[in-house]
């Protein structure tokens, strides 16, 4: 029995299955969540007896860390080795959230990417939800893979757990995560969730609900979902064009969920208390970056309740996209204030190691020939 990704109700029922109080399975979700031991034998919280029938029973897979690349700014990207083995899974890109398509399937080796960027008084997180993905989103380098598949529940949590330990020693007080990395989580809803109802546990992982943020290209059935867990990250929506004519070529998702549904969908989105949706507009010198653009993604926001905008300049790279020019970036940003939109001018963090957003893929395209 694979361990890590576990609820606890899933641990208490694992325990009973072995023959033990259903409350070890709480004592092993703490310490592998809140204290991130990884190995039985350190779960001195149990009694020796108990670690040496769970080592016969039980296991903790950890992806393999493959390479660390480490930025001027601090930030390190992970590339992370995943295993084969065999899930559950609802099914692709094709039959996404429909009921029924439950099955067993082998999972495919695969590597992904997340990025821990430490800041005053805090660390930020990225990580991937899918192996490559399948949204194909124009000036994206994960879209060039494809799916190979996506990532389990204790795979997403590992991404998190993993640099939390190996920072430990100068972790700041408060840890954001951000699920940006490769993939498209509302495409994997289940494990996302599953993952995140750990991360998001006070008595597991304890990330504040406030301090995690799920970005979506906008799959709209994903967003309504997601509007009834009781216990949700905060959304943003990977918006990046102002008509449906412009985001259709940039992301073609927005022929199957349109504009209107998507803004729609973020209207009827519950909000916290002063919490936000963010939009996230990246800005293609000569593609979207005209005042007529700004003008038209302000109109979009006007009636979504409390939203902001973050504007992050193209980085250039691998994709024939060019960089706005610095003028176009201040004026597209005046013009949304301008019009009353709390707007942010993003630049990526970690750009000498390619852990901008949507530069995940690189290493994968370079070094894996079969990818798509
Ligand atoms: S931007 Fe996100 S949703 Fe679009 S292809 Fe890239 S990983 Fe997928």
């Amino acid at each position: 029995m694979e361990l890590l990704g576990k609820s606890k109700e899933e641990l208490r029922a694992f325990c009973v299955s072995i023959g033990e109080p259903a409350y070890r399975g709480e004592q092993i979700y703490h310490a592998l969540y809140a204290e991130r031991k990884f190995d039985l034998a350190q779960m001195t919280n149990l009694p020796l007896n108990l670690r040496e029938k769970l080592a016969k029973e039980a296991a903790i897979s950890l992806p393999m860390v493959k390479q660390r690349f480490v930025s001027t700014d601090g930030s390190v990207r992970y590339l992370f080795g995943l295993g084969e083995s065999e899930t559950k899974d609802r099914g692709d890109f094709n039959t996404e959230l429909a009921e029924g398509t439950e099955k067993r399937k082998p999972l495919r080796a695969a590597s992904v990417e997340a990025v821990f960027m430490p800041s005053e008084g805090r660390q930020t997180i990225c990580i991937s939800t899918q192996a490559g993905c399948a949204v194909d989103c124009q000036f994206c380098l994960t879209a060039q893979l494809g799916l190979i598949r996506n990532l389990t529940a204790g795979e997403i949590l590992a991404q998190v757990l993993l640099p939390l330990e190996e920072h430990k020693e100068r972790l700041a007080p408060q840890t954001n995560i951000v699920l940006m990395g490769q993939g498209e989580p509302l495409l994997n809803f289940d494990a996302v969730m599953a993952a995140l109802r750990i991360l998001l546990d006070p008595a597991a992982v304890r990330i504040a609900p406030k301090h995690a943020t799920l970005s979506t290209s906008g799959i709209v059935p994903g967003i309504e979902r997601l509007a009834e867990e009781k216990v949700r990250p905060k959304l943003a929506i990977s918006l990046n064009a102002s008509s449906d004519e412009q985001r259709n070529v940039l992301m073609p998702i927005n022929k199957k969920y349109p504009l209107a549904k998507l803004l729609e969908a973020c209207k009827k989105f519950p909000k916290g208390t002063r919490e936000y949706i963010t939009f996230e507009y990246v800005l293609l010198g000569g593609v979207n970056d005209t005042p007529e653009d700004a003008r038209r993604v302000a109109r979009m926001m006007s009636d979504l309740g409390r939203v902001k905008v973050n504007i992050i300049p193209w980085n250039p790279g691998a994709l024939p996209f060019a960089e706005p020019t610095e003028a176009s970036v201040k004026e597209f940003h005046r013009i949304m204030l301008e019009k009353g939109v709390p707007t942010f001018t993003r630049y990526s963090r970690g750009r000498d190691v390619m852990a901008a957003c949507g530069q995940l893929a690189l290493t994968q395209i370079e070094t894996a020939p079969t990818a798509a």
